[in-house]
C-alpha cells in the first residue's frame, strides 16, 4: 500500500491535502476518507495515492469510507473538468456530486483542561479569586460542567470527552458559557464526527403462523401483515395504534419474526405494470425519436436540440426514448426544472418505468438522497429523473441525458462550484459516448446557436399534437389605455372583458404577474425616500395578508410602517402592483368568479402547486392568478384566456439577458392557452409595445426574435459570441469591499490580458445584498482559454494579497449580473 493518500476536500481552497495512510487502511482513488483538518474532522475524496515524502508534517487519515470507488474514473474526470472550467475548488465540486452526507454525522465534543483542573481545584477553597465579574448563574453552570467532565474522566475508554449535547443537558450550560470556558482554556473543544454506520439495515417483521388464539390488538398486527404479503418494516407495524409490547407477545409464540434485510430491499412489490404505456405520435415526434434512437444505438457522443413549440408532444418523445434504452438494458437521466416534478409526474413516471425509475426531488431527506444515490450506482435504478443535481447520478452504462426546458434558469447553481446542469450534461455524455437531447420551445440564444453551427442536430416540432392551433396574441397598449380610460389600470377592459367571457362560458383563464406581495414599494411623498430592507439595497414588498414588509432576497421582514421612517411624515404610500393585490383586485371586478393564486407565498410544496392545477383542470376554478409558475410548461386542458400583466417590467432590468428572459416568459406563459379542444387567447397587456421581445413572442415567432436578439449580442461582444464571467467582490465592510475591487482594478490595468475585456469596477446593480457590499467586474472574451487564464492568475493575485477566496466571487457563463 502506498504510503500517503492526496484527499480533495470540501474547502475553499484550491488545492488537495496530503495524508499518512496507517498501515490496516486502505483507501481508494474516488473513494472517501475521513481526516483531521485543522480542528476539524472531515470527509474527503482520495484523488492519488503515492510515496512522495511531501516537506510536511501529515497526520494519518482517520477512517476509510469506502472499499470501492463512490466516484468512478469518468465522474472523477467530469468533476475535475468541473472544477477547471468553473475554477472551483475539486473538493467543493465532489461535495455537490455526492449527496451522502447522511453517512457523516457531525459531532462536537468537549474535555478537561489542566487549566480547568486546577480552576475546579481552586474553586474548592474558600473565597475564591475566581468569583470575578461573571455573574452566579454563570459561575455556577461553568462549576457543573467542569464538576461533570471531572466525573467521566474517571470512566474508562471515553478519555473524558463528552459529546455538545450530553454536557449541555446535564449542566444547563448554554453554548455561550462554553464559549467562555474554551476562551479560557478550562475546556478543549473538539470534532467527535463519525461515520454513521455503513451497513444499512431495516428490521421486517415476518409472518410464521398465524394458529391460536389472539386478542384484538394481536390480530390487527397479523392481518396487517397478512395483507401486506407475510412481511412489512417494523417501522410499518409500530405506526400502527397497538402498543409494542403486542409483537413482542407475538416473537415470543413464534407467529412473527424480526429479520435484518439490506435497507434496499424492495418490501413493498410495487404494483405490477398496468398496460404498457402506449404513446401515439405524429409523423414529426416518430421521427424525432428515430434520430434519438439511431444516436443512442451507435455508442458515440451526438448532441440533439429539440425544439418542439408549446404544446408539441416533447415529453412524450423523452419517454418513448428513455423506454428504448431501457429495454437495451442501460440507463438514461431527465433533467428537469424545480417545479417539474410534481407527484402526478412522478406517478406517470413509476407507471411507464415500474421499479426501474429512481425520482430524485427536493423533498428527499439526506438519508433517502443517499439510498437513491446507491439504488442508482448499483444499477437498480436504471432511469434516473431529477432536479439539477441528478446530472452527478452515478449511473451504470449512461446511454442518453436529456434536458428538459433547457433554458431554464434553475439548471445554475448560483452558490460554488456554480455550473450549470445542461452544459455539464454536454460533457458527460462527451465522456460516456452517450447522446444528449435538449429540449424547449424557448430555447437559450446559446444553445440555438450551437445547433445552427452544427455542434447539435436542430431537430424541429413546428406543431402542437392534434393540429391544435397555437392561441392568437393580442397585444393592449397601456399607454393608450390610460390615455383613454384617464387612470393607470391593472387589469384593461380587453382583459376584463374577455375574463367575464370566460366565466360566462364556463371556461378557464390564468392571469400572469409576476412580481408577488400586495405592493413592491413604499415611497414617502414628503421626503422621496422608500422603505429598504437593512441588509440589502432592495425596496421591501407590502404583503398585505400577512401584514408585514418582506425582502424578497434576504427574508427579513419589518412591521407595515405608518409613518416614514427617514422623516417621520404620514405621507406613506403603497405603489405598484403585485399577485396578492391583482388577486383582490379581481375578486373585486368579479365577485362570483372563484379565483385562486400561484405564487411563492401560496405554494409552499409541489402538493400544493399541484392541487391548485388540478382544481382549475376540473373546472373547480374559474382564474388563477400567479407568477411565473404559471408559465411552466403544465398541461390544462380547460384554459382559454391567458392574461399577461406587467410581464415586461424585466425589460427595464439592466441584464443583457432582460430582452431573452421576456421572450420566454411571454411564450411560455402564452402556451398555456388552448391546449385542449377549445382554442386559446391571449391579452398581453403591455408599456413597450413596440420592444421586439414583445411583438415576436406575440407571433409565436422564435427564429425572428433569436437573428434580432443575435445581432445585438454581436455588436456588444456578449454571449454567445464571447463567453462571459462576472467577478464579483463582496465584503459586509463598504471600505473593504472598495479596497479589494480598487486593488484588482489595478491588477487586470496593470497586466494588460490580451484578448480578455474587462469593464469595472462598478457597483453591483443590487449594491448591497445580504448585508454584503458588492462590486463588480464583467469579463468577456472570444476565447474561453485565455479568459481562464486571466482568472487563474487573478485568483492567484489575491491569494497573494490575503484576500479570502469567499470574498471573491467568480461566476462564469453568469445568467444574471444583478
Ligand atoms: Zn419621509
Ligand atoms: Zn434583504
Amino acid at each position: 500500500m502506498p504510503e500517503f493518500c492526496d484527499v480533495a476536500l470540501p474547502v475553499p481552497l484550491d488545492m488537495a491535502f496530503t495524508y499518512r495512510v496507517p498501515a490496516d487502511a486502505a483507501p481508494v482513488v474516488g473513494g472517501r476518507v475521513l481526516v483531521p483538518f485543522r480542528q476539524r474532522r472531515m470527509t474527503g475524496v482520495v484523488v492519488a495515492l503515492h510515496d512522495r515524502q511531501p516537506s510536511v508534517t501529515t497526520r494519518n487519515i482517520i477512517s476509510v469510507l469506502d472499499a470501492v470507488p463512490v466516484l468512478d474514473e469518468q465522474l472523477l474526470r467530469l468533476g475535475r473538468w468541473i472544477s477547471d472550467y468553473y475554477l472551483a475548488p475539486l473538493g467543493e465540486v465532489f461535495r455537490t456530486m455526492l449527496p451522502l452526507g447522511a453517512e457523516f454525522k457531525r459531532s462536537i465534543g468537549y474535555r478537561m483542561t489542566e487549566e480547568g483542573q486546577m480552576a475546579l481545584h481552586l474553586a474548592g477553597m474558600a473565597g475564591s479569586s475566581l468569583r470575578s465579574r461573571r455573574t452566579p448563574d454563570e459561575q455556577a453552570a461553568e462549576f457543573r460542567a467542569l464538576d461533570y467532565l471531572a466525573a467521566r474522566e474517571c470512566d474508562s475508554g471515553s478519555a473524558g470527552m463528552v459529546g455538545e449535547k450530553t454536557l449541555r443537558s446535564a449542566t444547563r450550560s448554554s453554548r455561550a458559557i462554553l464559549d467562555a470556558m474554551v476562551r479560557k482554556k478550562w475546556i478543549a473543544r473538539e470534532d467527535m464526527s463519525d461515520v454513521q454506520d455503513a451497513a444499512r439495515t431495516v428490521k421486517i417483521a415476518e409472518l410464521k403462523s398465524a394458529e391460536g388464539k389472539l386478542n384484538d390488538n394481536q390480530r390487527r398486527l397479523i392481518d396487517t401483515l397478512a395483507a401486506s404479503g407475510g412481511r412489512a418494516p417494523l417501522a410499518t407495524l409500530h405506526s400502527l395504534d397497538v402498543p409494542r409490547t403486542t409483537l413482542s407477545t407475538l416473537v415470543r409464540r413464534g407467529l412473527v419474526e424480526i429479520v435484518d434485510e439490506p435497507a434496499e430491499f424492495k418490501v413493498s412489490r410495487t404494483r405490477p405494470r398496468t398496460s404498457p404505456f402506449e404513446f401515439d405520435f405524429n409523423s414529426q415526434q416518430r421521427s424525432a425519436l428515430a434520430r434519438l434512437r439511431d444516436g443512442v444505438e451507435v455508442r458515440k457522443f451526438s448532441g440533439m436540440l429539440l425544439h418542439g413549440v408549446t404544446g408539441s408532444g416533447k415529453t412524450a418523445v423523452y419517454l418513448a426514448g428513455m423506454r428504448a434504452v431501457l429495454e437495451a438494458g442501460r440507463s438514461a437521466i431527465l433533467l428537469v426544472p424545480e417545479i417539474g416534478l410534481t407527484p402526478a409526474v412522478a406517478a406517470d413516471l413509476h407507471q411507464i418505468f415500474g421499479d426501474a425509475v429512481a425520482i430524485l426531488h427536493s423533498a428527499l431527506s439526506h438519508k433517502e438522497r443517499a439510498e437513491q444515490w446507491h439504488r442508482i450506482r448499483r444499477g437498480e435504478a436504471r432511469m434516473v429523473v431529477g432536479t439539477r443535481s441528478a446530472v452527478f447520478a452515478p449511473v451504470v452504462d449512461l446511454a442518453l441525458i436529456i434536458v428538459d426546458e433547457e433554458h431554464d434558469a434553475s439548471y445554475k447553481q448560483e452558490e460554488t462550484p456554480r455550473y450549470h446542469a445542461r452544459d455539464v450534461s454536454v460533457m458527460r455524455a462527451k465522456m460516456a459516448n452517450a447522446v444528449v437531447v435538449l429540449g424547449s420551445a424557448t430555447p437559450s440564444l446559446e444553445s440555438y446557436f450551437n445547433a445552427k453551427k452544427n455542434k447539435y442536430a436542430l431537430v424541429e416540432l413546428p406543431d402542437r399534437v392534434e393540429q391544435r392551433p397555437l392561441p392568437e396574441v393580442e397585444i393592449v397598449d397601456m399607454r393608450q389605455e390610460f390615455q383613454e380610460t384617464g387612470q393607470e389600470q391593472v387589469v384593461s377592459r380587453r382583459l376584463a372583458a374577455e375574463i367575464k367571457e370566460r366565466i360566462a362560458r364556463k371556461e378557464q383563464g390564468m392571469v400572469l404577474l409576476n412580481r408577488r406581495g400586495y405592493s413592491p414599494v413604499v415611497l414617502c411623498r414628503s421626503c422621496g425616500k422608500k422603505l429598504e430592507c437593512t441588509n440589502c439595497a432592495i425596496a421591501l414588498t407590502h404583503h398585505k395578508r400577512e401584514h408585514k414588509m418582506v425582502c424578497h432576497y434576504c427574508g427579513y421582514t419589518a412591521a407595515v410602517p405608518k409613518a416614514c421612517v427617514h422623516c417621520g411624515s404620514e405621507y406613506v404610500y403603497f405603489l405598484g402592483t403585485g399577485s396578492e393585490k391583482l388577486e383582490e383586485l379581481l375578486h373585486g371586478m368579479f365577485p362570483q368568479a372563484r379565483i385562486a393564486r400561484l405564487d411563492r407565498d401560496t405554494v409552499r410544496g409541489h402538493e400544493d402547486f399541484e392541487r391548485t392545477l388540478n382544481s382549475l383542470n376540473e373546472g373547480e376554478l374559474d382564474l388563477v392568478v400567479g407568477t411565473q409558475m404559471i408559465a411552466k410548461g403544465h398541461d390544462i386542458h380547460g384554459v382559454t384566456l391567458v392574461g399577461v400583466v406587467g410581464a415586461d417590467v424585466a425589460l427595464g432590468l439592466p441584464d443583457f439577458r432582460a430582452a431573452e428572459r421576456t421572450f420566454q416568459l411571454l411564450t411560455q406563459v402564452a402556451g398555456r392557452a388552448g391546449r385542449g379542444e377549445s382554442p386559446g387567447i391571449v391579452i398581453l397587456q403591455t408599456y413597450f409595445q413596440d420592444h421586439y421581445a414583445v411583438q415576436y413572442a406575440a407571433h409565436h415567432d422564435f427564429v425572428g426574435f433569436y437573428e434580432k436578439e443575435l445581432r445585438f449580442r454581436s455588436w456588444m461582444h456578449y454571449p454567445p459570441y464571447s463567453a462571459l464571467t462576472n467577478v464579483l467582490i463582496r465584503s459586509d465592510k463598504l471600505d473593504e469591499a472598495l479596497r479589494w475591487s480598487g486593488m484588482l482594478g489595478q491588477w487586470f490595468d496593470q497586466t494588460q490580458h490580451e484578448g480578455v475585456r474587462v469593464l469595472g469596477p462598478a457597483a453591483a446593480p443590487i449594491l448591497k445584498l445580504k448585508r454584503d457590499y458588492r462590486y463588480q467586474f464583467v469579463l468577456k472574451s472570444p476565447s474561453r482559454e485565455k479568459l481562464n487564464g486571466t482568472l487563474r492568475a487573478m485568483l492567484a493575485y489575491t491569494t497573494r494579497q490575503k484576500i479570502p477566496r469567499t470574498q471573491v466571487i467568480v461566476d462564469m457563463d453568469a445568467l444574471w449580473l444583478m
